[in-house]
């Protein structure tokens, strides 16, 4: 049977949410499921990484793989693909394990696939190109395939599986402890994650400035229980921070409801928000491809309908 490994970055004692969906994703595959994590708290969250697919977890809570960037993982990882031969190893594509799965695929001269959209076989994944415009099948090839995977491309559905643990016990040399972790700093944000949360409310260029973001953040205020997001333009403009960006090169989010206030719907920005339930758009260009995607748009300039907006939920709501 083929085997079928999952690398789960941990942070502040808790396993990656992405790299559970990808433990549900390859749960389903006719494979031996295994999960590696290193770090401290490793062992504490091997359990809810076999509820979520993995019958087999290697652990270490050295201290070592949080103090030092990426080299130690890889070094530990790389040593236990040589020893138990996984035919493929999954990453969630975020800094970390990016930079874990590169230097693997150097080390082991395994094929690295960057990302996939879902993860079909021990050999197979697939890919969006053209912006989302084209789904690609790829085929990897030799004895270890790496494959990073895109988050939100599955629902994280945990099972009553339960994971033997095995300890990691790698020795790291100190030529590999030379890019040290002296801070770690958490970006405030008040509300829900853009992730996480079930209302998107999301801004293009069509605002106009930086400032009238603020509306936004508004309206998430009296809807509750939802985050702001942005387009790459104004991102690259400097208006919010890239944390906020939406599509291709930025998040996937899925929310109940999406609204897009001033976005013209190009195919890098769709792609990562294509999966809402229910789409809103605003825009003042009654051909924006945004209203393709709508189910329901409004024709009109969102810096006139965003405070009436707010005002109706207000009263809705009971609000002042
Ligand atoms: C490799 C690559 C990766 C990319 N990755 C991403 C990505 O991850 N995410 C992303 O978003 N983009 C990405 N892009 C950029 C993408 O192609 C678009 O350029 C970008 O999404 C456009 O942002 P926008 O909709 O804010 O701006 P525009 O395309 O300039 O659209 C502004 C819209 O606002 C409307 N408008 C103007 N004034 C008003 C008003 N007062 N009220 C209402 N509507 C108004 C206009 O009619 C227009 O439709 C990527 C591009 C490349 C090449």
């Amino acid at each position: 049977m083929a085997k079928v490994w999952v690398y789960v970055e941990i942070a502040n004692g808790k396993a990656d949410a992405t790299a559970l969906e990808i433990l549900t994703r390859a749960r389903s595959l006719d494979a031996e499921v295994s999960a590696v994590v290193l770090g401290p708290g490793a062992t504490g969250v091997a359990s809810e990484l076999g509820r979520y697919g993995a019958t087999t977890v290697y652990a270490s809570d050295d201290p070592v793989y949080e103090e030092y960037i990426a080299q130690p993982a890889a070094h530990a990882l790389h040593e236990l693909v040589v020893e138990h031969g996984p035919d493929v190893v999954l990453f969630a594509t975020n800094y970390d394990s990016r930079d874990v799965a590169g230097r693997l695929s150097a080390k082991a001269g395994a094929p690295l696939m960057s990302n996939a959209s879902d993860v079909t076989g021990p050999s197979t994944a697939t890919t969006a190109a053209f912006g989302g415009q084209t789904i690609v099948d790829v085929k990897l090839e030799g004895p270890l395939k790496l494959v990073l995977v895109r988050p939100k491309s599955f629902d994280a559905e945990p099972s009553d599986g339960d994971a033997e643990v095995i300890s990691v016990k790698a020795h790291i040399p100190d030529e590999l402890k030379k890019a040290k972790r002296v801070e770690r700093h958490a970006e405030e944000t008040s509300g829900p994650k853009l992730e996480e949360a079930s209302v998107v409310i999301a801004g293009g260029r069509g605002l106009g400035e930086a400032g009238n973001f603020k509306l936004l953040d508004d309206l998430a205020a009296v809807i509750g229980n939802a985050a702001v997001g942005a387009t790459r333009a104004v991102v690259d403009a400097g208006w919010v921070p890239y944390a906020y960006q939406i599509g291709q090169t930025g998040a996937t989010v899925k929310p109940g409801i999406y609204l897009a206030f001033g976005i013209s719907g190009a195919t890098q920005h769709v792609v990562g928000m294509k999966g809402a339930s229910k789409i809103v758009a605003v825009n003042k260009d009654e051909d924006a491809p945004i209203f393709s995607f709508a189910d329901v748009g409004v024709v009109g300039d969102a810096l006139k309908v965003l405070p009436q907006l707010i005002e109706e939920v207000q009263r809705r709501k009971g609000g002042p």
